[in-house]
């Protein structure tokens, strides 16, 4: 079983299950929210999505209907969801373990960071 927090450990989580294929995504909203080049995400059934925690947990609505879960105390961003979506899409930097995703590519790559090269050989979407 897979299992995540925040830095601070108001929130924690755990998965049934493996997350998803891994995609790195460079958009400037990730960047500003994470504070880094880029965020590396994969996608999890929201049945299969236990947490606890949930008073500490607050959301940004950072496009029209994509809401941005964070740690109000610490600030970890712990997942994204789309209205609708039976998905949840986690920030794999809040795991606390070794998922057995596979790395799938890059997206939003024409809003990559100037100072970040990708040194690696994933397929890389200008867009989504
Ligand atoms: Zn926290
Ligand atoms: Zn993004």
């Amino acid at each position: 079983m897979n299992s995540g927090s925040c830095l601070c450990g108001s929130i924690n989580y755990q998965i049934i299950g493996q997350p998803g294929d891994i995609v790195h995504c460079h958009c400037q909203t990730c960047q500003k929210a994470h504070g880094a080049a880029f965020s590396s995400v994969a996608a999890v059934k929201e049945q299969n999505f236990k947490l606890f925690g949930q008073e500490a947990l607050n959301n940004h609505e950072s496009s029209p209907g994509k809401f941005r879960y964070f740690c109000s105390h610490c600030g970890t961003q712990i997942y994204a969801k789309r209205e609708g979506s039976e998905d949840i899409i986690l920030r794999l930097g809040s795991l606390d373990t070794q998922p057995d995703s596979k790395e799938s590519h890059h997206i939003w790559v024409s809003q990559k960071a100037s100072w970040y090269s990708i040194q690696n050989q994933l397929p890389e979407n200008q867009e989504y």
